[in-house]
């Protein structure tokens, strides 16, 4: 990418988000931009996007009492709170990801979009764009850090049975980042007949505004669904923070009601006093990547560093401007949890729940103590199983020491 220009739009949450960007990707930004509000102003849009929802992904995804594990936090935390999942891990392929990008390929097709290209780092937003794409009959490219393609065989495969076509990206530490400079480069080059599938709220406006909106389906469903069972709204909404992008579908709707508190959990790695942890909005400062302004990790030369964690989404050196903004403004409380804290986490929701769930997800579920400590006896908490442990079978067992 040229160096960083001033932004050119709106799209700003408070001084977070914008478009810092070659000045080539502009005109598609705007309009990605006037695609979104004109299909979101179209009853048919809607339609197609919740019969897909529905029909393809599995949507309503329930949400439930977790009876069991409301009872070991009410031990630990002293709170008599009750606990309720949202389970995304229901989604078709695995987690939420997949409502973004089916989203996104409805706007790409109405656009007149032929060509599809996306950056993953684990594989799972890789796995999810593949798999609209398959569904929509579009070409599918991604870019994915060489050191990814290798950790991550299992998801290339997947990817490369779902018929697209995976690209290893060498430059810088070959992760996550990489790929998505690497993915930005291909769209400033190809951007006529090409849409890039962003994975999570991050990267230049539209992008955190648009994944936004297509992940509030997550916090919609909730709020009728907790007002159905509870009859009122709940007190606090607990999710991991990656990108952000789970955790913005489930707090974008209950943002306008101050008495719900909202809490994001990042991943703190081996600790967020060490140097390998991803906890950007606890331990980063502000500044510029992927085209918008938000935390980052970084260091004093402003370069930005690698981040760490055993669940590989939340493994990314920045946080959506959003996120930032709502730190900020004390709107949302961020926490951070080890890789140690992560896998009592999985193991505490495994034991008492008998769900499997993402090492993502599993940060939320080890953060429900904490939360559940600063509330009040009585307290209704949503927790955001963002997705299913499947994935991470292989990771578990060597850091549990079994030979599968
Ligand atoms: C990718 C991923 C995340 C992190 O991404 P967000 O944009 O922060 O939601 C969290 N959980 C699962 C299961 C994921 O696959």
């Amino acid at each position: 990418m040229s160096a960083p220009a001033a932004p050119q739009t709106p799209g700003r949450f408070g001084p977070f988000g914008g478009r810092y960007v070659s000045e080539t990707l502009i005109p598609s930004l705007d309009q990605l931009t006037a695609a979104w509000a004109a299909a979101s102003a179209d009853p048919t849009f809607s339609e197609e996007l919740d019969r897909l929802l529905s029909d393809y992904v599995g949507r309503p995804t329930p949400l439930g009492f977790a009876a069991r594990l409301s009872a070991e936090v009410r031990e630990e935390s002293g709170r008599d709170v009750r606990i309720y999942l949202k389970r995304e891990d229901l989604c078709h392929t695995g987690a939420h990801k997949i409502n973004n990008c089916i989203g996104q390929l409805l706007l790409a097709r109405r656009m007149g979009k032929t060509r599809i290209i996306a950056e993953t780092g684990a594989g799972q937003h890789g796995v999810a764009t593949a798999s609209a794409c398959a569904l929509f009959g579009l070409p599918c490219e991604i870019y994915m850090g060489a050191v990814d393609v290798e950790r991550q065989g299992l998801n290339v495969f997947r990817m490369k049975l779902l018929g697209a076509q995976v690209h290893a990206v060498k430059d810088g530490t070959a992760t996550l980042k990489d790929a998505m400079n690497e993915a930005l480069r291909d769209w400033v080059t190809n951007v006529a007949d090409t849409h890039y599938v962003i994975g999570s709220v991050a990267g230049p406006h539209p992008y955190p505004l648009l994944v936004r909106e297509l992940q509030a389906v997550i916090g919609r469903e909730a709020r009728a669904q907790i007002q159905e069972v509870e009859g009122r709204l709940p007190d606090a909404c607990v999710a991991c923070v990656g990108g952000g992008s789970n955790a913005m579908g489930l707090f974008h709707a209950f943002v306008p009601d101050p008495a719900v508190r909202l809490f994001g959990v990042e991943a703190a790695g081996d600790g967020i006093e060490t140097a390998r942890h991803a906890a950007t909005l606890s331990k980063g400062r502000v500044g510029v990547l992927h085209g918008a302004r938000s935390y980052v990790l970084c260091d004093d030369d402003g370069q930005i560093s690698e981040a760490h964690s055993i669940s590989a989404g939340l493994d990314y050196p920045g946080v959506g401007p959003e996120h930032s903004f709502l730190k900020e403004t004390g709107r949302a409380t961020y926490l951070a949890v080890t890789d140690e804290g992560a896998i009592a986490g999985f193991q505490r929701l495994a034991r008492t729940e008998g769900i499997l769930c993402a090492l993502e997800s599993a940060h939320a579920i080890a953060a429900l103590p904490q939360v559940a400590a600063t509330l009040p006896d009585g307290a209704v908490l949503i927790a955001n199983v963002s997705g299913r442990g499947d994935k991470d079978m292989g990771t578990l067992a060597a850091r549990l020491g079994v030979t599968l």
